[in-house]
């Protein structure tokens, strides 16, 4: 027998696709293969126990062999245990990694059209009719056929079969496995997904831990179907139970396979939006990101779902793809089964169950009209609104990923005022690197190249799990230790990003904005760091150039001290989504105090107000970038109190255009 300790440098540990690969390689020997974490063991030959090992790199194990070939296959795994690219398919990243950020990519920055997208000039419909309220989570109108998508529970009660049946049970497991897996395979086709999603979810499906499982049970005398289940149950609890959030998640994946594997055993068909053959509105208790990826989404015409919030994923998708949406609507799942026809106001958040003849007549007419205002608006994509006093007002774009630039230059953007870059470091398993960081901000300044980027550092807290990350338990973490907070106490976390921003600075168009600044020495502080990252690229030969230096105005202490930061600043943008919070004392995502949540209320203004003239003092630019600048009524507000440019998503910009230039 051998025994050997190693430091694991597999980047990022063992997890999905590293475990199946080093399984692989540790089934080629015939030696007994285990692998030691502190006290607990798991057979190397099984992926599924590996990764419920939870090996992080870094990690010190004891792997020990025993067998005639030990000698052979200790030298092999050590090998591949010490290789940090081990077992990564894509460029370090996993199969599922793409996945979810596939799902934040669509994310479309848009966070703030959350708030309040209604525009007042929106008629109400001329007939009125019962309606139920809910969440206005995207924008528009839309009457049409109800697609009605409650994928039913299917439960696992058992079913006792003979021991002579046992082995028809087990190829009716095997016959319904393979096909499950080819529509898989096919589905993620279509998605141009292919082969690597479809690889780590197989992997887990064929581990031992699934398909041996759930043969042992049949062979047992569970029937295939209940078997399945139960077993994908089981394993899923076990995933659920990892500390590793990516781990964890991969719960849903094997309930996933386990589903499709028993609706085929059980002879029935799953209702998928991917069928959806023609315009419907879907209505769904709940709708994942991977429902939403493989439907076919040119059919949604509108979207109505009992789960969801403004700031959810779901909203933001159908944000992304311009699909009117309500959520969170306070009706029970049989209401939607019943519904044939339903006609919805994604700016009111209203909702009509089989509307009437007379209020569906109201809609065309409505939706008519919507076309041809959308339509008009086309001729100011090429406008830089000028004022009748002779102001030149800068409408630029909000963006969170570059998937948005085709968006945002087509609706005419004159830059881009706000780049979350949040996005780039949630739903995966590690912090993106400065080069990775470089490339996303690079390509962004050319793009818009010679317009003005401004990218905003890292703006997270302990609301929004970030890998490499621990935040504190905080009992209120938007007061908590985020944005500028959390970055300059890790440097370790923002000195790349500052390193990313500097060199992608020579491009001439990158400026830099600091969010949640609260004091003239996190600017300071900033500075010094930036002056740091600037002297270690010039050692190293390589090209940068220093950024415009703004920061977001965004707390009452900002506000307060504008004429205090202003000398320190290139330019200042406001915030209005946290500085109305702020201000307020209002939760900026609790439902229940919306009608407090407001930006126009005179406190909010005198400081917005105080901003502007501290701007114009030293003689500095200021931008709003929070959702009020998107607001009809409050574009004419914010430019009369001073402010230069008014940044938004990229679906409002034409209309913010024509305001602002009849202004
Ligand atoms: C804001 O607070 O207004 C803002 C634009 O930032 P975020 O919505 O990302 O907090
Ligand atoms: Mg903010």
């Amino acid at each position: 027998m051998l025994e050997t300790a190693i430091v694991v440098k597999v980047n990022e540990g063992l997890h999905a696709r590293p475990a199946t690969q080093f399984a692989k390689l540790a089934k080629e020997f015939s030696c007994s293969l285990q692998i030691f974490r502190g006290a607990t063991c798991a057979d190397a030959k099984s992926a599924v126990k590996l990764m419920l090992l939870g090996v992080k790199q870094d990690d010190q194990i004891l792997l020990r062999a025993d067998g005639s070939d030990e000698s052979d296959a200790v030298r092999r795994l050590l090998q591949f245990l010490s290789e940090p690219s081990a077992g990564v398919s894509l460029a370090g990243h996993d199969a599922n990694d793409r996945l979810v950020e596939k799902a934040a990519a669509v994310e479309a920055g848009s966070r703030a059209d959350a708030d309040k997208p209604q525009d007042p000039r929106v008629q109400e419909p001329a007939v009125t009719e019962a309606s139920v309220r809910g969440v206005a989570a995207s924008e528009g109108l839309a009457d049409g056929e109800a697609f009605v998508y409650l994928p039913e529970a299917l439960r696992a009660t058992r079913q006792f079969i003979e021991p002579d049946e046992v082995e028809g049970e087990l190829a009716r497991f095997g016959v319904a496995f393979r096909e499950a897996i080819a529509a898989l395979d096919s589905q993620f086709e279509t998605m141009g997904q292919h082969d690597d999603i479809v690889e780590a979810l197989t992997d887990v499906a064929q581990s031992d831990e699934f398909s041996s499982a759930v043969k042992d049970r049949i062979a047992s005398g569970w029937d295939a179907a209940a078997a399945t289940l139960q077993v994908g149950e089981e394993l899923a609890a076990a995933f659920l139970a990892m500390e590793d959030e990516y781990l964890r998640s991969r719960a849903d994946d094997i309930r996933g396979i386990a589903r499709q594997v028993a609706l085929r055993l059980l002879g029935r068909d799953d209702v998928s939006l991917a069928s959806l053959s023609r315009p419907c509105i879907v209505l769904a208790a709940d709708l994942s990101a991977l429902d939403f990826a493989r439907a076919c989404v040119a059919n949604i015409v509108g979207l109505v779902c009992i789960k969801g919030s403004a700031t959810s994923h779901l909203a933001i998708m159908a944000r992304a793809h311009g699909i009117p949406a309500v959520l969170g609507l306070p009706v029970a799942d049989d209401r939607l089964r019943e519904a044939t026809t339903v006609a919805l106001d994604g700016a009111q958040g209203q909702v009509w169950f089989d509307p009437s003849p007379e209020l569906q007549a109201d809609f065309a007419a409505r939706i008519a009209q919507d076309r041809r205002r959308h339509a008009a608006l086309s001729v100011y994509r090429d406008v830089a609104p000028v004022t009748r006093d002779g102001r030149h007002i800068e409408i630029a774009a909000n963006l969170g990923s570059l998937t948005e630039i085709d968006a945002a230059l087509e609706a005419g953007a004159m830059g881009v005022g706000l780049f979350r870059t949040e996005l780039l470091f949630m739903d995966r398993r590690t912090l993106p690197d400065e080069d990775e960081q470089y490339n996303v901000y690079s390509r962004l300044a050319e793009a818009f190249h010679p317009r003005p980027v401004v990218i905003r550092t890292l703006d997270v807290g302990g609301d929004k799990p970030v890998p490499g990350i621990v935040f504190p338990q905080e009992d209120n973490p938007f007061l908590g230790w985020r944005g500028v907070r959390m970055c300059l106490d890790r440097p370790d976390v923002f000195k790349p990003q500052l390193r990313a921003l500097l060199r992608a600075a020579t491009l001439g168009n990158v400026h830099v904005m600091l969010p949640m600044v609260d004091d003239l020495d996190e600017v300071r502080r900033v500075k010094v760091l930036l002056a740091t990252c600037a002297q270690e690229l010039a050692l190293e030969g390589a090209a940068y150039a220093m950024p415009k230096l703004g920061i977001m105005v965004e707390t009452p202490a900002a506000a307060l001290t504008a004429d205090l930061l202003a000398p320190e600043v290139d330019f200042f943008s406001i915030g209005t989504n946290d500085l109305t919070q702020y201000v307020m004392a209002v939760d900026r995502v609790n439902p229940n105090l919306a009608a407090l949540y407001r930006t126009d209320h005179p406190a909010v203004l005198r400081a917005i107000g105080m901003v502007c003239e501290a701007a114009k003092k030293a003689n500095i630019r200021v931008a709003v970038c929070g959702e009020a600048a998107a607001r009809p009524e409050m574009i004419p507000v914010l430019i009369g109190l001073g402010v230069n440019e008014l940044s938004m998503s990229p679906s409002s910009v034409l209309r913010a255009k024509k305001i602002a230039s009849e202004l």
